[in-house]
């Protein structure tokens, strides 16, 4: 038998070998990985590290920010999805980082706490969302941190929020590569319909305005300054619905590319850099991809 794969089994994880990483991200493109892990619990996750000090992996939460190559990658990837375990304590929250956003905001409204809602709606896990600095309609999930759990040379350990940098998509855990595994956080008491209210207000904006009923990974590109629209300066090239092989730019909201049903790694790519390019042109605006992208095993 595999002696990693028997060694991360015993470490208490679920092991897939050569699966398929398009069945796991939200833009249904990628190929198959060595080891496709899933941690049972945090122990688990800090027992498979250990395993896998020798061998390359990657974490990822819920896949809805990544787009992956198509070719096989000699890597394992750890899944948190299985650490989503929500305490409450008073008005702080302690949350694990594989738990999905909108279950972190169902709760919240149960427990009438709030300033969470411009949340509800964003795919991932909370893990990702700390580590991307997930954000929409003015909030940023950063606001909200207490204090992070990040596992650090084998070692657990809580960083507090004056050790911890946020940045527009950017963090201490991107720049650092830090392996999230438990957050606290604290909101302010609101009551229930008042929450309920604003997340079906933002949920309602969103389903009118993105192609959610599409593969995606979300907006592809970052706001180069506040005051330029990426969507809106794609859509002003006449791009809306402009495609390369599978991929296209979304009808519905150019800031996004769809992926139409068989659309491969270089198909987007392509489509990114020819968008880049356009805009440069037009613009004298050099436009940087928000999505993360895993390529030859390595983060882009
Ligand atoms: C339809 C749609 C709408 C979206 N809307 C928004 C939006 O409004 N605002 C916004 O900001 N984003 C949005 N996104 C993008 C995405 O949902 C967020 O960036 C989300 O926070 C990513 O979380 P994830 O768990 O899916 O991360 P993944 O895609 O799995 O991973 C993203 C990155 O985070 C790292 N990572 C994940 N978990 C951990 C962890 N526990 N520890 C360390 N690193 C980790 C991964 O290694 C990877 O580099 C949208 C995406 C889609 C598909």
């Amino acid at each position: 038998m595999d002696k990693i794969f028997e060694s991360l089994y015993k470490a208490g994880c679920d092991v897939r070998m050569f699966e398929k990483l398009s069945c796991h991200t939200s833009i249904k493109i990628g190929g198959r990985v060595k080891y496709l892990v899933l941690p049972n619990d945090v122990f688990s996750l800090e027992r498979a590290i250990t395993v896998l000090k020798d061998f390359p992996f990657q974490i990822m939460g819920l896949g809805t920010n990544l787009l992956v190559q198509d070719e096989d990658l000699d890597i394992a990837v750890l899944k948190t999805e299985r650490l989503n375990q929500i305490e409450i304590k008073g008005e702080k929250v302690l949350v694990e980082s594989g738990t999905p956003l909108k279950r972190l905001c169902l709760f919240l409204m149960e427990a009438e706490l709030g300033e969470l809602e411009f949340a509800y709606g964003i795919p991932g896990s909370v893990g990702g969302a700390i580590f991307m600095n997930a954000g929409a309609y003015g909030g940023e999930i950063g606001e909200f941190i207490e204090a992070v759990e990040v596992l650090k040379d084998g070692r657990k350990i809580w960083l507090s929020k004056n050790e911890i940098f946020f940045g527009y998509r950017d963090s201490t855990f991107k720049r650092e590569k830090l392996i999230i595994t438990r957050a606290m956080m604290s909101f302010k008491k609101e009551k229930k319909e008042t929450i309920k209210a604003k997340m079906e207000d933002y949920m309602r904006r969103r389903l009118e305005k993105q192609p959610l009923d599409l593969p995606s990974a979300g907006s592809v590109f970052k706001r180069p300054r506040e005051d330029f629209y990426v969507g809106k300066a794609i859509e002003s090239l006449g791009l809306k619905g402009y495609r390369i092989g599978g991929a296209q730019i979304s009808e519905k909201h150019a800031g996004f590319i769809v992926n139409t049903g068989s659309a491969t790694f270089d198909d987007v790519m392509k489509l990114i850099e020819f968008v880049r390019k356009k805009v440069k042109e037009k613009y004298g605006v050099e436009l940087e991809t928000e999505v993360e992208i895993w390529w030859n095993g390595r983060q882009w």
